[in-house]
């Protein structure tokens, strides 16, 4: 199994990260063996009736990573290409992001290989359902919590509260976060990973001496962390000159009105063709010369072909693995960007995801400024200390991130022992 998942190649690339960051600790082997490797892969099949009469039988995965320092924490994608090594990947990541944020969880994500795009409401409702009950004998609001990801929303986790409320015989809140406010979801989790990566982006730009009302910034992909990272920015008087999603990219060296881009992305399902700007090619959209670039859709968009090319003087990734480690070598030769690395930069999904939880066990409602301003003091504080261990360890960024997440959960599993 150890081969077979150093071949997917975004499991390798978590896996040459955190064995960079166990070099720099000093990890013992057996330790880092501990650490490094998935407690649970989890796969199933989900046979579902498609609107047309027939049954298509889709592939669904949750990992959970390991369940040291809590119940595993963390997403449900729904995309074509998701795959068991691509959810491992993205499970280990959830533990450290969890960890350095000092959660009290361990990562986990799911993924079910399907198109939403091309599926009605009532299918995704049925292959959410479905996955949902397979997934009955491994969650928990003390085992495993979802979240919404990439093509998953509120009505995803609504659904998935619904299934499992209705095996338990009364309403389980704590099961997943990210649900709708009606059904005890947490004010201000909608927009929480979008902001966070402005806020820690525009924290960046203050440490590096870049005026916030003279700034520009470019962001690719539109969903929903790239959406509300803009809407964050234009508050801050960031201007935000191009976006991109799948349908193409946009450009107006004057800012884009984020407001009124977010209400066209409802209306018509993409960015083409926004009243006031131009299409550009959407492969240029990461070199264009800006004060903040946000990468907020796939990993690995960010390769050794184009990190030379970068022209931003802050890297905030608000996707998971946006960066290949051939691209970091390159980036960290360069003393003209400063990287926000992605367990940093969009740790504020799951820390909302944490207040929500925490509202659930405890019955109780916050307001969202009490939501928003906690956020803000637990990014400012972890991005403080990365900054800082990197100055002190004269490490990159995304190596001091990571060491600090591993760091945490080496100590409690060697503090715990090993069982028998
Ligand atoms: N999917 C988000 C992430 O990658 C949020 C996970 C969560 O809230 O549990 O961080």
């Amino acid at each position: 199994m150890k081969e077979q998942l150093l071949q997917h190649p975004v499991f390798k690339m978590a896996a040459e990260q955190f064995d960079r960051s166990a070099d720099f600790l000093g990890l013992t082997e057996d330790v880092r063996e501990r650490c490094k490797w998935p407690k649970r892969l989890i796969t199933v099949t989900i046979p579902v009736k498609r609107d047309s009469g027939e049954t298509e039988v889709f592939f669904g995965y949750r990992v959970q990573h390991h369940l040291s320092r809590g119940p595993v924490k963390g997403g449900l994608r729904f995309h074509p290409n998701v795959d068991i090594g691509e959810v491992a990947a993205l499970a280990m990541w959830m533990n450290w992001k969890c960890a350095l944020m000092g959660l009290p969880f361990g990562g986990g994500k799911g993924g079910v290989t399907c198109d939403p795009r091309t599926m009605s409401p009532h299918e995704l409702e049925n292959v959410t359902r479905r996955f949902a009950s397979e997934m009955l004998p491994f969650i928990g609001p003390e085992v495993d919590v979802m979240a919404p990801d990439m093509g998953t929303n509120e009505q995803t986790m609504a659904w998935i509260t619904d299934v499992y409320s209705t095996h338990a015989g009364h309403l389980v809140p704590g099961i997943v976060t990210g649900k709708p406010v009606i059904l005890q979801g947490s004010e201000g989790r909608t927009a929480a990973t979008g902001h966070g990566v402005a806020f820690l982006a525009a924290r960046a730009l203050k440490r590096i001496g870049v005026k916030h009302d003279r700034a520009t910034a470019v962001v690719q992909g539109f969903g929903n962390v790239g959406s509300h990272a803009a809407r964050t920015l234009e508050s801050y008087s960031i201007n935000v000159i191009a976006v991109s999603d799948v349908s193409g990219a946009i450009h107006n060296a004057d800012g884009l009105d984020i407001e009124t881009l977010m209400q066209y992305v409802k209306d018509t399902g993409s960015v083409k063709d926004f009243p006031g700007s131009e299409s550009i090619d959407p492969e240029s959209i990461l070199t264009m010369e800006c004060d903040v670039l946000m990468p907020c859709a796939l990993e690995r968009v960010i390769t050794e072909k184009n990190a030379a090319d970068l022209k931003c003087k802050v890297l905030a990734e608000g996707a998971n693995g946006p960066t290949t480690p051939n691209a970091d070598a390159i980036i960290e030769k360069r003393d003209d960007i400063f990287l926000i690395p992605d367990i940093l930069c969009n740790a504020g999904g799951v820390t909302v995801s944490y207040f929500e939880w925490v509202q659930n066990l405890q019955r109780f409602q916050w307001s969202e400024q009490e939501v928003l301003s906690k956020l803000d003091t637990m990014l400012a504080q972890a991005f403080d200390k990365v900054v800082n261990y990197a100055k002190w360890n004269k490490l990159p960024n995304r190596v001091a991130a990571l060491s600090l997440g591993i760091k945490e959960v080496a100590d409690v599993k060697s503090q715990r022992g090993l069982y028998p």
